[in-house]
């Protein structure tokens, strides 16, 4: 199918990057497990490898199975190409290994997955990298946390653990104005909530393992390139604007144009750093894309009802859900997400950190899991799994203090959630 603008979004996660097979008329996309292609002859081989005829070579760099869900994800963020990887955490590393040099800093949201967190703090060192931490509701701090050896800005749009949606615009701007990339992860929202590249964002990157599969059978990750940045404007980015060694000196923003950031990805990012999609997982993830619309859809109407009915619930002491009117979000929830503030929250239980304990032993249909964005509903205490690896204080910079659980709101009938939570609660809040 040749996709044009004016397909739905509907259309589009069910059609786009995807034809009948070439070979068998397959209607579903097949998944081509093999890991090598047979060459056409040598020149055909020596062309492939220079770069200067686009194929397959080796399953490392690109497969047919993972090729159709690239162009899918792009095409549902409205970017100009896409690389799939092994998990969303590369993909956070695939997204910033062209920007970044020993010595480099990011300047990141301190609203983010726990895992995130540790990666800049801890694993970037070990590249001598770092992060710089500021809260993205300040954009005063977010420039002034800028300096000569930043070469991103990185936030999540509704932030992990919930309750939080980022101004992307806002934060655009004061990327623009320093001629920085700005990253957004946009797991939680998905493209269907929320197209970062709309509001002015560079990179986009996703845990594919989340609400793009939809049904907690895979991990994978995505880097979407909108293909709009200026890699060339400063000298910030050799990677993408100065000679590749390893390419007889091609240099991969005037060569590719829009396309340099995902083929750098792909010849370079994918074939030394080898975190690949494997194309059992791509399938996967392209049965679950199918649907992702109808499921956010639900998803986000269950999670502002059971929001509302928790907040009126006397063992509860707040919720933090940007769909809530109570919410200090909700005017921006309203504004930069008008299809609803996702299926992500969190709120505190009376009774602290041991009542939250006793809730999510007591729940039946609500799993304990450290996952997201399942079709089946999900509850976590950040403090005591996914958040505690950090400090007091930034568990509470990330809304993951000792007396708060995280749900992850799934596609069940509302009123069985609200009776599962209903009668945990009364064990845990006596
Ligand atoms: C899960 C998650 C990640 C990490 O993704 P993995 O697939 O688990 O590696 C990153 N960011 C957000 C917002 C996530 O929810």
């Amino acid at each position: 199918m040749t996709e044009t603008p004016a397909y739905g979004f509907d259309t589009l996660q069910i059609h786009a990057g995807a034809r009948p097979d070439p070979a068998t008329g397959a209607r579903q996309t097949p998944i081509y497990q093999t890991t090598a292609y047979v060459f056409r002859d040598a020149d055909h081989a020596a062309a492939l490898f220079n770069l200067q005829e686009v194929g397959y070579i080796y399953s490392r760099l690109t497969n047919p199975t993972v090729a159709v869900l690239q162009e899918r994800i792009a095409t549902l963020e409205g970017g100009a190409g896409a690389v799939c990887c092994s998990s969303g955490h590369a993909a956070q590393i695939m997204a910033l290994f062209p920007l970044m040099a020993p010595g480099c800093n990011i300047v990141a949201s301190t609203r983010a997955y726990g895992g995130t967190l540790t990666q800049f703090t801890q694993t970037f060192k070990r590249f001598g990298w770092s992060a710089t931490f500021v809260d993205f509701d300040d954009l005063d701090a977010v420039a002034a946390a800028i300096d000569d050896n930043t070469r991103a800005i990185f936030c999540e749009s509704i932030a992990n653990p919930g309750g939080y949606v980022t101004d992307i615009r806002a934060i655009a701007d004061v990327a623009d104005a320093a001629q920085l990339p700005l990253i957004v992860d946009n797991t939680s929202a998905t493209p269907y909530l929320c197209r970062p590249f709309e509001q002015g964002a560079a990179l986009v990157v996703h845990s594919t393992t989340k609400y793009l599969t939809g049904n907690g059978t895979v991990t994978g990750g995505c880097v979407v390139d909108s293909g709009t940045f200026d890699w060339s404007a400063t000298d910030k980015f050799p990677s993408l604007s100065q000679p590749e060694p390893a390419y007889h000196g091609l240099k991969f923003h005037e060569t590719f144009g829009s396309l340099a950031f995902t083929f750098h990805g792909i010849a370079v990012g994918l074939r030394d750093l080898g975190m690949t999609m494997n194309p059992q997982g791509a399938h996967y993830t392209l049965m679950g894309i199918e649907t992702l619309s109808l499921r956010m859809q639900r998803h986000v109407e269950n999670a502002e009802k059971i929001a509302a009915w928790l907040e009126a619930d006397a063992r509860v002491d707040y919720v933090t859900y940007a769909g809530l009117e109570s919410s200090p979000y909700y005017g921006r929830a309203q504004a930069c997400y008008p299809k609803g503030a996702g299926g992500l929250f969190t709120f505190a239980v009376k009774g602290g950190y041991d009542a939250c304990v006793k809730l999510v032993n007591s729940l039946d249909i609500f799993s304990h899991v450290a996952n997201l964005g399942d079709a089946r509903s999900l509850i976590i205490h950040s403090a005591s799994t996914t958040h505690r690896q950090l400090t007091p204080e930034q568990q509470e910079a990330a809304g993951a203090g000792p007396n708060v659980v995280r749900v992850s709101i799934g596609i069940e009938t509302a009123d069985d959630l609200i009776h599962d939570l209903d009668q945990a609660l009364a064990q845990a809040c006596p």
